[in-house]
């Protein structure tokens, strides 16, 4: 057998024993056992996660960083240990470099505004790939038009990896940062993230990768990546909605102004002016989603203790066999075909609105995720509107894709041939 990435680490991880942690799991949708096929939008919760929130509001609620009391001593010591996980979890050196927002949209949005918006010179450019989330197209357009700059584009060819040969073309003496997708939403195309940043670096451009959909499926090492900031949701990574990280280089983070202001974030206020404290505490204006973080920080312990490099290796196992089901009904097109790949499996069915597939599909208990999933860029790429999309993680299990494939003929012998 050809050892792959995948099968150097022999697939150990047996969801049947896991499936019990997802309460949400266990149960029926029409009448049938539910096939949760749309972790890419938001993942499942693990009762670690859910006794966690539970105890923090049951016997710990407090504010925290204010109270001399023993409830905000405790709230403050478990949020900033989640921290403490967060920068293990990440491989980064210094807790220091973690910062807690609302997800990746507003860890990019926080980049945009206090690193390069205060940077950025008319004719200076912003280089991103054409598989980009809007999340990660918008906030630059926004401080591009402010500062008379403009984005650029890394293209991608028709299996849905990067054209890297234009790489030479496209990162300029004009850029003044390279933001890319470790794995696409839409396509699930694993990117040679080492490369972009190798070359960007050469050319000392720094680099925001926008890991949503990598956290969730792969170990990260940011310093091993050696990316300057990197972020991600914790409601994709099997933790709370509302809490997310921003990892930056404390070297960056300590030049950076304040996003927003308020309390928390500062060492003195006079009405004359105010002074900030260091980061992260200066990016965390008010009162900040301490369950949040809390909750965050048990969702990585639990992937941590499942082990990274054995949920990568299941899921690439289960992931090959849904490509070989799904891939060879008739009328099916796949839409993102690159050789390395992770948790996706987007296609189009042939004379079938996505929605009505999506539609079908619920009325067997199987969810999937139709439209154009943030990437409007990527649909007019492969000249579609939309597609039906199933997103995997590693409590999904052969009998649902075999479920999956099972709906989509039904929607063939409903909608004909
Ligand atoms: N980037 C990618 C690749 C995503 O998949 C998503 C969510 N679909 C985001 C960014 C934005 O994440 P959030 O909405 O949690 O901020």
């Amino acid at each position: 057998m050809v050892k792959t990435e995948a099968t150097l680490v022999a697939p150990s991880l047996d969801p049947g024993l896991l499936r019990p942690d997802f309460p949400a799991l266990d149960q029926k949708i029409h009448g049938h056992p539910l096939v949760y096929l749309d972790n890419a939008a938001t993942t499942q919760k693990p009762t670690a996660v859910l006794r966690a929130l539970d105890r923090y509001y049951r016997r710990d609620c407090s504010n925290v960083h204010r109270g001399v009391h023993t409830l905000s001593q405790r709230s403050t010591a478990s949020y900033e240990s989640a921290r403490g996980i967060v920068q293990r979890f990440l491989g980064s050196s210094s807790d220091r470099e973690i910062v807690f927002v609302r997800g990746a949209t507003e860890g990019i949005n926080l980049v945009a505004r206090s690193f390069l918006g205060p940077r950025l010179e008319p004719g200076d450019e912003v280089l991103v790939t054409a598989m980009e989330h809007h999340a990660n197209i918008v906030p630059w357009q926004l401080v591009c038009k402010a500062a008379g700059a403009r984005l650029r584009v890394l293209p991608m060819d028709d299996r849905g990896e990067l054209r890297l040969e234009e790489l030479g073309k496209v990162l300029t003496e004009r850029t003044r940062l390279l933001a890319a997708v470790h794995v696409s939403n839409a396509l699930g195309t694993v990117n040679p993230v080492e490369e972009l940043v190798a070359a960007a670096r050469q050319r000392g451009v720094p680099v925001l990768l926008d890991g949503a959909q990598a956290v969730p499926h792969k170990a990260v090492n940011v310093e091993a990546l050696g990316c300057d900031f990197y972020v991600f949701s914790g409601h994709k990574a099997f933790g709370p909605t509302g809490i997310g990280v921003l990892w930056g280089r404390r070297e960056h983070l300590e030049t950076m102004e304040p996003y927003q202001g308020g309390g928390d974030m500062i060492v003195t206020v006079g009405f004359e002016g105010s002074t900030f404290r260091e980061p992260p505490a200066r990016f965390e204006a008010g009162t900040p989603n301490i369950a949040g973080a809390i909750g965050l920080g048990a969702a990585l312990e639990y992937l941590e203790e499942l082990g990274l490099p054995q949920i990568e290796a299941y899921e690439a196992e289960l992931l090959s066999y849904a490509t070989q089901r799904i891939g060879s009904l008739p009328g099916i097109r796949l839409i993102g075909t690159a050789r390395r790949k992770a948790g996706v499996l987007s296609f189009v069915v042939e004379g079938v609105h996505p929605h009505d597939v999506g539609t079908i599909l619920d009325q067997r208990g199987v969810a999937v995720r139709v439209g154009h999933h943030c990437a409007q860029p990527v649909m007019a790429h492969f000249g579609v509107p939309a597609t039906v999309r199933a997103s995997f993680a590693f409590y999904n299990t052969r009998f649902e894709v075999d479920a999956l494939e099972q709906g989509l003929r039904e929607v063939k012998e409903i909608f004909g041939p």
